[in-house]
């Protein structure tokens, strides 16, 4: 097929296909070679998790809302795409976070990075814990490195090197908020690998993410617009990013709203896969559509959730390695209110829940502080987040109950009686990928696998390596490069 392009066809239209997209079109175009990219997405629009709405003068951010700062793939990406005067921070008059215990607020320790404590002053004056639960995490100091270097649960290291106690009633509920898992059976290696490096380098879990603190703001490598906080966003919401590399894709072909139902390899060899097909123009594979169409393919960048991957690729390979991610399910509820009658003023940007705490509600998002261009000025808007790992049943509640559950919990956690102007409930079904112990270990045979298999066919997204937006986007990056290079 000398003078062909390359037919690749990309699975999924959220932010990891649409950065695949973006990059593979940019470097294309930037090495002079043709390529002709097909995006397929389920969905009738792109954007995958991201979903921003706008509702009488609100931003209100249906999936993810914002993204870390120091993280620099998703500001790259706003530079190439014309958005860096788009991005906004959070409000400086906002930096307080609370966790709650026994059914009140206690503000976080200042100086605490991750739920580790890397100013021991603040720590130690806390009242989120016990004199036994401040002793005990100090005790990090001094006990020996883990010698074995294989992976290990995130829940079972930090009770290793800071307690039960830091673990249950800080690390969880704030490392929840990003998996809305169970720390016991999450990996270290694939979540928090430099909790890892600050034991093996600095012998101290606090030792090390003091450090890591101190020397990542002595280097000044963030741009001016990461420093203003630690999170960013875009002030029309999210979905500007979407839009704007939807926009820029200029040379991409869609299909949306329709799903790939099934992926068949060339019929090359004697015994070929039951989902074999006649090679059409040597295309190594044909990309079959629920709406009957069929697109060749000699190469596919798959971001669909594992689960989803697995069930397309499992004819063609063995995919254990994907149905090994598990996923939970989560509800998140935004109320909106009238400022008047609301009765509280705040002074941070909301709240963590503990699951000891036994609420329905696992965090709140005092949104209208925490980021000033969400609401009018008259208004208050909240969010409150539901369902995690082992407590996913209040995700499935009826509206009517599921509004009920979360105002009685804003009740007994704030006092908040107000009646909302309006509520939005947004039900996430199996989104939140859990990366098992050994997780990275997994990936790399699951690919080493598929290179010898699936030669062409390249997994990426939220369920590979990193949740986070940033996260997604340069993964998306990382396989246009390979697939450019291959
Ligand atoms: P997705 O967005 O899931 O996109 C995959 C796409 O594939 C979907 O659009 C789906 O419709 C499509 N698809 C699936 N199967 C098929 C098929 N067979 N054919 C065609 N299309 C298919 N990250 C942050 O950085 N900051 C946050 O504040 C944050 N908050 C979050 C809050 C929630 C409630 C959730 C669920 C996630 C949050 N995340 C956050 C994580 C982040 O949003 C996701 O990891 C990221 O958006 C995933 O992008 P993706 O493209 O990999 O997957």
């Amino acid at each position: 097929r000398i003078g062909n392009p390359d037919r690749i066809v990309i699975i999924g239209g959220g932010i990891s296909g649409l950065s695949s997209a973006f990059y593979l079109q940019r470097e294309a175009e930037r090495l002079g070679r043709e390529l002709a990219i097909t995006i397929v997405e389920g969905a009738p629009a792109f954007g995958g998790k991201i979903n921003t709405l706008h509702r009488d003068g609100f931003v209100i951010e249906k999936g993810p809302d914002s993204f870390l700062a120091r993280k620099l793939a998703i500001i790259d990406l706003a530079k190439e795409l014309g958005l860096e005067d788009e991005l906004t921070t959070t409000n400086p008059g906002a930096k307080k976070t609370y966790i709650l215990h026994r059914r009140k607020l206690y503000p976080m320790p200042p100086g605490l990075v991750l739920g580790i404590p890397t100013e021991i002053g603040p720590f130690v004056k806390t009242g989120l814990l016990s004199w036994g639960g401040k002793l005990r995490a100090l005790l990090d100091l001094v006990l020996p490195a883990r010698k074995e270097q294989d992976d290990e649960s995130i829940g079972g290291f930090l009770e290793r090197r800071v307690g039960k106690q830091v673990m249950r009633r800080i690390a969880e509920p704030l490392l929840a908020g990003i998996y809305a898992g169970d720390l016991k059976k999450l990996s270290l290696r694939a979540t928090f690998p430099q909790f890892k490096a600050s034991e093996q380098k600095h012998g101290s879990l606090i030792r090390g993410m003091r450090h890591n603190r101190k020397s990542g703001a002595a280097a000044g490598a963030l741009p001016a617009v990461a420093k203003g906080g630690i999170f960013l966003t875009f002030k029309g919401g999210l979905s500007t990013l979407v839009k704007a590399l939807d926009e820029a894709l200029t040379g991409v072909e869609r299909r949306l709203g329709t799903k790939v139902t099934e992926i068949r390899k060339a019929d090359m060899a004697e015994g070929a896969a039951s989902s074999a097909y006649k090679d059409v123009e040597g295309a190594r594979y044909e990309v079959v559509l629920e709406d009957g169409e069929r697109l060749q393919a000699d190469r596919i960048v798959m971001t669909a959730p594992a689960y989803s991957a697995a069930e397309l690729l499992e004819p063609l390979a063995d995919c254990r390695e994907l149905r090994a991610v598990q996923y939970v399910s989560v509800a998140n509820v935004v109320m909106a209110f009238d400022k008047a009658t609301f009765g509280l003023d705040f002074d941070g940007s909301g709240f963590v829940v503990p699951r000891s705490e036994g609420l329905h509600i696992t965090a709140c998002t005092w949104t209208s502080s925490k980021w000033l261009h969400t609401s009018p000025d008259d208004k208050v808007l909240l969010r409150c987040y539901v369902g995690r790992s082992g407590d996913e049943e209040s995700v499935n509640l009826p509206d009517a109950e599921l509004i009920k559950a979360v105002r009685k919990d804003i009740e007994d956690t704030m006092g908040i009686k107000a009646k909302p102007i309006f509520t939005e409930i947004t039900r996430l079904h199996r989104s939140m990928p859990q990366y098992p112990v050994g997780h990275v270990e997994q990936m790399q045979q699951l690919r080493a696998r598929f290179g010898q298999q699936l030669p062409g066919v390249w997994i990426t997204g939220a369920a590979f390596d990193g949740v986070g937006l940033p996260d997604c986007i340069r993964q998306g990056k990382e396989a246009a490069k390979a697939i450019l290079e291959s």
